[in-house]
């Protein structure tokens, strides 16, 4: 059999390409040549699988999405009572080009508005550090937390920088209060380095999911940062990374999220999945049209919300070979990633026998989880295998395969 989430998320996009709403980036000469059709999504779980759908090979620069991240390097290199002395944790409430300083501090109110992001990129390796060392740092890191090695698109951040007016005068403002240390320039045009990363929606979607993960990169399994940072950019991430946007986002959603002005899309829920998304047309606040309805369909239709219950990873799966008979087992609160990687595990499945599904441990699963492991099941059964199902506590109330069958019971 095949697992079914790639279906889905083909699916998904498929429902939204009639939305040509929205126009590309049309301050950076070279965003308004990108073809504006493309349109992208990548899931990867905390246990580092990966679903991806549309044009997932193609690389947009990262743009705002590099600010969460490069807030974690500036916390890994500066600590985090150095970093908040420069740039709050406040929502702004405004556009992501504001300067919104805090009043009495001066201090950017967080890391997402450009001038925080500024601020960060100017904080990171140590003081006084060579402008070079910092761009390094900003993309070692992302290339560590992708799990393959990024690189800068020279056209787009020369083209950024040919009309980066608005940034370098944040910048010099940001000097002037005190907060920013070194040459405006300088910094600036690091950030646009740093902004001008190139990455796929896999790649975003590999990196939010090591924030999810707390800090761990689900694939190369290296700790990458630690709890804390990670927690602190999520939280950020929930507080500010929809801009003017940011209570509705999250009250509706429920994914913290971070856009940027490419198209891309980056959203993380702990303990589950890192989404990556992308499609170049930009609403009116500057995100991208189709990649938020992604998210919102995603959203609705998996449950996935912060604040739905139990979202922490409170389930686990295995698979076992019993003579001819295979057993997959289910323990604890099922939701989507166990049931993803419960059809992971039956998709691998080469054996021809009898197929048991153990539930007997099970206390609950969401509504998602539930049709996934049924649809599993029916798959395996179209494939020619007889299905049995072990479920005394109930949990699976009713387990109609879809056509009025049932599976066996041991
Ligand atoms: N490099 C862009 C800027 O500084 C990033 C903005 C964005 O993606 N929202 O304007």
């Amino acid at each position: 059999m095949q697992t079914p989430i790639p279906d889905y998320l083909d699916e998904l996009l498929d429902s939204l390409r009639g939305d040509t709403s929205g126009a590309r980036a049309g301050y950076i000469p070279e965003l308004a040549n990108a073809n504006p059709d493309l349109f992208a999504m990548a899931v990867t779980t905390a246990t580092g699988s990966t679903y991806a759908a549309g044009d997932a090979q193609a690389e947009f620069s990262i743009q705002s999405i590099s600010k969460p991240f490069a807030y974690a390097a500036a916390i890994m290199d500066r600590g985090l009572p150095t970093v908040l002395a420069s740039i709050g944790v406040e929502p702004s409430g405004e556009a992501f080009n504001e300067l919104s300083l805090e009043p009495g501090t001066n201090r950017p109110r967080n890391p997402m508005i450009n001038a925080g992001a500024i601020t960060a990129h100017g904080l990171l390796v140590g003081p006084d550090a060579d402008p070079e060392a910092r761009v390094d740092r900003a993309l070692r890191l992302f290339s560590q937390l992708a799990g393959r090695q990024l690189r800068v698109d020279e056209n787009v951040c020369v083209s950024e920088l040919e009309t980066a007016d608005h940034n370098l005068a944040m910048a010099h403002m940001l000097r002037s209060y005190g907060i920013l240390a070194d040459d405006p320039h300088e910094v600036v045009t690091g950030y646009t380095r740093q902004c001008s990363i190139l990455v796929t929606v896999t790649d975003l979607s590999m990196m939010a999911a090591t924030l999810a993960n707390g800090g761990v990169q689900p694939r190369t399994r290296e700790r990458i940062m630690d709890p804390a940072t990670a927690r602190q950019v999520m939280s950020v991430m929930a507080v500010a990374g929809m801009y003017d946007g940011a209570g509705d986002w999250l009250t509706r959603v429920g994914i913290p999220a971070k856009s940027g002005v490419a198209g891309g899309l980056v959203g993380v829920l702990p303990d589950q999945v890192g989404i990556g998304a992308f499609s170049p047309r930009l609403d009116e606040h500057g995100n991208s049209q189709r990649a938020k309805r992604a998210f919102e369909r995603l959203s609705s239709d998996m449950g996935m919300h912060l604040f739905a219950p139990s979202h922490g990873r409170l389930d686990v799966v295995g698979v076992q070979r019993e003579g001819t008979r295979e057993v997959f087992s289910l323990q604890g609160n099922v939701q989507f990633t166990a049931a993803a990687e419960l059809l992971d595990l039956m998709a691998e499945s080469t054996a021809t026998g009898q197929v048991h599904v153990d539930i007997s441990r099970v206390y609950s699963f969401t509504d998602v989880a539930r049709r996934m492991t049924l649809e599993g099941l029916r798959r395996l059964r179209l494939d020619g295998r007889r299905v049995f199902l072990d479920d005394p506590l109930q949990a699976l109330a009713d387990p109609d395969l879809g056509d009025g069958t049932y599976p066996e019971t041991p």
